[in-house]
């Protein structure tokens, strides 16, 4: 594999690498991996088990439920991927976690403007504390709810950063407008029938009125983020957030 330091890397430590790329194998995220435009490496954390069964996990320490993924064997498996030709020490390394950093579009817009990231997928109860301070893991979670493993999502943040990768998105993608991209959430999107099931299309959009057009957008959306996403509004207006409300 090159090790070309311009293109944008995703390296994966994971139990189950047969995951990747998975759903990010395909649409703009595929075409963008096929044209090599990033890359994705998926490794797998067992290949630095060193016990005959190739154990990675063991019995959580003072007892409870479940497993704990062992830090001897994940620090190897990080070691590996530093040591790999396309090395991963120069980028962030990530551990994906529900006790994380909740992942932002302007989390999303930094990772993506860098050079990539390592990427580690716990699994069980989650990997041993002593792993996480000894190579310097920042936790990630994409949201306040517990998924089985760290490989959803590992995918959700790797083809969050990749659309807004050069090249990825064609101009009719543009995420310039997107939700969260000024702090508002989008407004709300129409194509053709003109009439469906009764509703036409706001009478607005058909104006040909540009200037029209945006404020009518704008004013949706910061309705839509007023009553959907108030942390949002109060984040963006302040005080004006608190007289409109
Ligand atoms: N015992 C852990 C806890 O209560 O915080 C949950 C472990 S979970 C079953 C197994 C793995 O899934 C985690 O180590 C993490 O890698 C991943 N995971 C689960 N939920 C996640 C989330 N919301 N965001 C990111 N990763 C998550």
């Amino acid at each position: 594999m090159s090790s070309n330091p311009t293109i944008w890397r995703a390296t994966v430590l994971t139990l189950f690498p047969e995951m990747f790329p998975g759903p990010l194998g395909v649409s703009l995220a595929g075409k963008a991996l096929a044209s090599g435009l990033w890359r994705l490496e998926a490794r797998d954390i067992r290949d630095s088990a060193t016990d005959r069964h190739r154990s990675v996990d063991d019995t959580p320490a003072g007892g409870g439920p479940g497993m704990v993924l062992r830090a001897d064997v994940l620090a190897a498996a990080i070691d590996a991927a530093d040591a790999a030709p396309a090395s991963s020490k120069d980028r962030p390394r990530l551990l994906m976690s529900p006790r994380g950093r909740p992942l932002t579009q302007s989390a999303v817009a930094e990772l993506a403007a860098g050079p990539g990231a390592l990427i580690v997928c716990g699994r069980f109860e989650g990997v041993d504390q002593r792993v996480i301070e000894a190579r310097g893991l920042e936790e990630v979670s994409i949201g306040d709810y517990v998924l089985s493993g760290g490989e959803l999502a590992a995918l959700a943040l790797i083809d969050a950063c990749v659309r807004l990768l050069p090249g990825v998105m064609g101009s009719q993608e543009s995420g310039a407008d997107e939700s969260f991209s000024d702090g508002l959430l989008e407004y709300p999107q129409y194509t053709r029938p003109q009439v469906f099931e009764g509703r036409p299309i706001p009478e607005i959009l058909a104006s040909g009125d540009h200037a029209k057009v945006a404020a009518w957008r704008k004013a949706e959306a910061e309705a839509l983020t007023r009553t959907r996403r108030p942390d949002l509004w109060a984040a963006k207006g302040g005080q004006e957030g608190q007289k409109t409300r």
